[in-house]
């Protein structure tokens, strides 16, 4: 008998007839010996819907209300999955993250779990009850609601699983698993039967959606083994957990795009020490995420910078760098076309050289002009013109996955 963490996100309670659904699959897990949490998103559309009620009434929402708002919708699905499962004689509470202490700091919106006092449901547990709890909240030392940030209900999932020493958490989803790239621009992309904690951190960090970032961090930290699959079907979808050597023996598991990236140019900044700390601090400052930066050469003691922001944040990047431009004494500030940022992931790349070079290979067979490269160890990302990403994407796909059988993958 295992303990079981099940997440179900919004789509999978998007209505009362998937609820039904996912009661059915609850039971039967159930039915089949293992101690079940489950945690649930709110209903599809429903956070969003109470965002945009509350920015119809304030410019600003204030922050904390906004948390007493938006946090009501984990705690519709999870008190209605608990009606459902209860009527079909199988014994279940709700619980709101007050109940289980799931504790955090005051920063509401984004808020970080401190701890989980799991007491609670293991008692519910031992009662042989099914225990459900609303996603994507916490509880700050005061007492006040907060939410842990979009998408943060896998968070709840993996914490509440870390905390109970689950034998694995399973994210129910959309999707039938983690894919080697978006199917909607490469056709050709197949479910991952497994994949690494780092590939996957990488892969939810440029911009893979299936999972979110920081519960992927916390799964590698106290090593959750997590599976992804759809809530509408059977398929066995796709394992993450600690790599080993035989996955180093896949070059490339994975190729994404981000297509939200803008690149901006400094001219003329005197080169000497001190004035990268004078530009990028005040960046940091206005919560600009700064992604990748390349210095020139030199010459005559002045020297070009570019790096890249999220498009949404260009025109303020460019507004900071101006006023310190003004003071430092630059030559000018050029905001390029908007650029895509491609990257192939894989844990092979630790261990196979050339790489990066078959990628700069295929990228040239298709003509497309590199404008800046950064690498890590299991990473290499490249930016191009924004018009170029998909095409870049599907040749870097084509060249080191290959087309595969997408279909008897999948099914
Ligand atoms: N409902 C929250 C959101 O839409 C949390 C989640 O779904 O994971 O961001
Ligand atoms: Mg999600």
């Amino acid at each position: 008998m295992g303990l079981v963490v099940q997440k179900y996100g919004g789509t999978s309670v998007g209505s009362v007839e998937r609820i039904k659904a996912v009661a059915e699959r609850v039971s039967a897990a159930k039915a089949r010996g293992d101690r079940i949490v489950v945690v649930v998103s709110a209903m599809a559309g429903e956070t969003n819907r109470l965002f945009k009620l509350a920015s119809e009434l304030a410019e600003a929402p204030n922050a904390r209300e906004t948390d007493v708002l938006v946090a009501t919708g984990e705690q519709v699905s999870a008190a209605l999955l608990a009606i459902r499962l209860n009527s079909m004689g199988f014994p279940c509470a709700s619980f709101l993250a007050h109940q289980l202490k799931i504790a955090t700091d005051s920063q509401h919106g984004r808020a970080k779990i401190k701890s989980i006092e799991a007491d609670r449901i293991k008692a519910v547990l031992k009662e042989d009850k099914i225990a459900v709890v609303a996603g994507y909240q916490g509880v700050d030392p005061l007492g006040d609601v907060t939410t842990l940030g979009r998408g943060a209900s896998d968070l709840t999932a993996v914490a509440l699983a870390a905390a109970l020493k689950a034998d694995i958490c399973e994210i129910y989803t959309d999707v039938d698993g983690v894919y080697t790239a978006d199917p909607n621009i490469v056709p050709t992309a197949r479910r991952l039967d497994r994949i690494s904690y780092d590939e996957m951190l990488e892969m939810a960090g440029l911009g893979a959606k299936v999972l979110q970032l920081r519960s992927v961090e916390l799964a590698r930290r106290f090593n959750v083994p997590l599976v992804v699959r759809s809530s509408f079907g059977e398929g066995k979808g796709t394992w993450v957990g600690q790599g080993d050597a035989s996955m180093e023996d896949v070059l490339v598991s994975g190729v994404t795009l981000d297509q939200n990236q803008a690149k901006v140019t400094i001219a003329g900044v005197e080169d000497r020490p001190g004035l990268a700390a004078k530009i990028f601090g005040p960046i940091a400052d206005a919560g600009i995420i700064v992604d990748m930066i390349i210095q020139n050469a030199s010459a005559d003691g002045r020297t070009d910078m570019t790096f890249t922001v999220p498009r949404d944040d260009v025109r303020r990047a460019i507004d900071i760098v101006k006023k310190i431009g003004a003071e430092i004494g630059i030559s000018g500030v050029r905001f390029e076309d908007p650029v895509a940022k491609v990257s192939i992931v894989g844990l092979g790349m630790r261990s196979h050289a050339g790489v990066a070079a078959k990628m700069f290979r295929v990228l040239a067979d298709e003509r497309i002009n590199i404008e800046m490269i950064a690498t890590s160890e299991i990473k290499v990302s490249v930016v191009v013109n924004s018009k170029y990403g998909e095409l870049a994407m599907r040749a870097l796909h084509d060249n080191f996955i290959g087309a595969g059988n997408g279909a008897e993958e999948s099914v």
